[in-house]
């Protein structure tokens, strides 16, 4: 099956008349300087705003600005959130606090001409997490001089806030200064170079009635093709570019038209650079798909609601912003009760505009998941990332399993789970690596030692053990071995998936199949 996906094209225009060149010059240059504003800003408050997420920051650093439009600003903002990225993955992983608790000894196993055999090969030190660790970590991620008192008022029965009073209490200043101490280092290398913006290049929207590109009028031109944008700072608004336009390298006209929104409007954004005296214009069209395929170094991972989002079979995790989720629960809590309260269904207006906030949130946060789900991938030299079908991820649980009062089967259309498919899918093609989804059945039920499937070989979300052999593992990473065996034993790719082009798709097959297809398997196999 062929799938349609946005590719980016891009035209160029090297003879702009001035007055039209300096309006978009002006333009991006006031974004760019913006954005190394936002930047040094960032810089000089850390604390506050390694701790934000991209929307925070685009209700903080939202302004007006000649010439440009709200989404304008957001774009700005957005990318240099973006940028940000990987000084606030570092600031996360080096703010944390552990102590040594011993050493873990090599040794050599043969004897060779500088040591013997059992002589000691290297010293590493063990780290583990305490309480007061734990708490050093928050703190020094968190803390600011209000932090305390923010402290003392929303306690409620939140461990971590309750712990981190009663050591402030405990060791005072003492403390205080150790943390302040470890900001410090934390922070004075991370943020010593603010990233400095240097291209001139922003990513605008414009809704318009006419189409992006049209047929050049004056037909002696050279210039065959016209972009033109609507909602520009000039008289009646609209900036006619010319381009060279090669239907060879470019396709077909048409497939860059947007269709009309509800107000009649085509929504299209573009992305403009300048480099030299040229202005280049990219637009995205509708190109067919070009799916990564005939992979086969298989990566099963394992998608979680409770904890941990993503696992695979080497045990490593990548949970969901806890801060984020666990946000987006309590409000979703308090939703459900004030509509009870109110014995209606409808959100106010203010709580609606929150509710899609989080969606958007939400949404972000998977995608960031995603991308170091697939930077994970690649780290491990694999190529083919193998997930369950999530759309009927619901379904594999028990009816009345629940988080915090919540069915899991809400739970998961509330996070929009089902999105994940398109957002893994498009992420890890873009890298070069093929995806396939799987049936869910029996992932998190069979062992893979014995065969044996039963409910009860599940008798916790944590543990897996299995009751006819004994067999034990972490819940997690074992349903993410089941997953990439899906692919990786013969037996079950060529049973229960069928291959076309080079893609695999779930063979359509009756619950009590699948279930047969696996025991057998494993009871040879195992
Ligand atoms: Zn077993």
């Amino acid at each position: 099956m062929q799938q349609k996906i946005n590719k980016s094209y891009s035209f160029y225009s090297n003879d702009l008349n001035k007055v039209k060149y300096d309006l978009l010059y002006d333009k991006a240059l006031k974004i760019r300087d913006y954005k190394n504003e936002i930047s040094e800003f960032v810089c000089k408050n850390p604390i506050k705003f390694f701790n934000l997420s991209k929307f925070d920051w685009i209700n903080v650093f939202r302004r007006r600005m000649d010439n440009c439009n709200n989404q304008d600003i957001s774009n700005a903002i957005s990318d240099t959130y973006v940028a940000y990225e990987n000084k606030i993955t570092t600031f996360n992983r080096k703010i944390k606090s552990k102590v040594q608790s011993g050493f873990k000894k090599t040794l050599y196993k043969k004897n060779g001409k500088h040591y013997k055999k059992d002589d000691i090969k290297s010293f590493e030190p063990i780290f583990k997490e305490t309480k007061l660790t734990k708490v050093v970590s928050y703190l020094a991620k968190f803390y600011d001089d209000k932090f305390i008192e923010f402290l003392k008022e929303n306690k409620n029965d939140n461990t971590l806030r309750i712990d981190a009073l009663y050591y402030v209490e405990k060791y005072g200043d003492r403390l205080i200064d150790l943390i302040l101490l470890k900001q410090k280092n934390t922070i004075d290398k991370i943020t010593k170079h603010p990233i400095k913006f240097v291209s001139l290049t922003f990513t605008s929207c414009t809704e318009q009635k006419e189409n992006i590109i049209n047929q050049n009028k004056n037909k002696q031109s050279i210039f065959n093709c016209v972009i033109s944008l609507s909602g520009q700072n000039r008289e009646k608004g609209k900036l006619y570019i010319p381009i060279k336009y090669s239907r060879k390298h470019h396709g077909n006209l048409k497939d860059y038209y947007k269709t009309f929104n509800s107000k009649g409007q085509r929504v299209i954004s573009y992305k403009i650079s300048f480099y030299k005296k040229r202005i280049r214009i990219i637009l995205t069209r509708l190109g067919i798909d070009e799916t990564v395929k005939n992979k086969s170094n298989y990566y099963g991972v394992d998608v979680n609601v409770k904890h941990n989002l993503f696992s695979d079979k080497y045990g490593n995790f990548i949970d969901y912003d806890r801060d984020i989720f666990n946000d987006y629960i309590s409000f979703l809590k308090r939703m459900d009760e004030k509509k009870k309260r109110k014995d209606s269904n409808i959100l106010s207006k203010k709580d609606n505009i929150k509710f899609n906030n989080f969606k958007v949130i939400i949404k972000d946060m998977l995608k960031r998941k995603c991308n170091a789900l697939v930077k994970q991938a690649i780290s491990l030299n694999k190529n083919h990332i193998v997930m369950e079908d999530l759309q009927h991820m619901a379904k594999s649980f028990a009816r009345n399993n629940e988080f915090e009062g919540f069915k899991y089967s809400r739970l998961i259309r509330l996070l929009n789970l089902a999105d994940l498919k398109n957002i893994v899918k498009s992420i890890a093609n873009k890298h070069n690596i093929q995806v396939t989804f799987v049936q869910p059945h029996y992932t998190s039920k069979a062992c893979d030692q014995c065969g044996r499937i039963h409910d009860d070989n599940r008798k916790t979300q944590e543990n897996f053990e299995c009751v006819s052999c004994g067999n034990k593992a972490n819940a997690d990473t074992h349903s993410a071995k089941m997953i990439e065996d899906r692919l990786h034993l013969d037996v079950l790719r060529k049973s229960l998936l069928v291959l076309k082009d080079g893609l695999y798709s779930p063979n359509k097959l009756k619950k009590e199949a699948i279930k047969s297809i696996l025991v057998e398997c494993y009871d040879i196999n195992g």
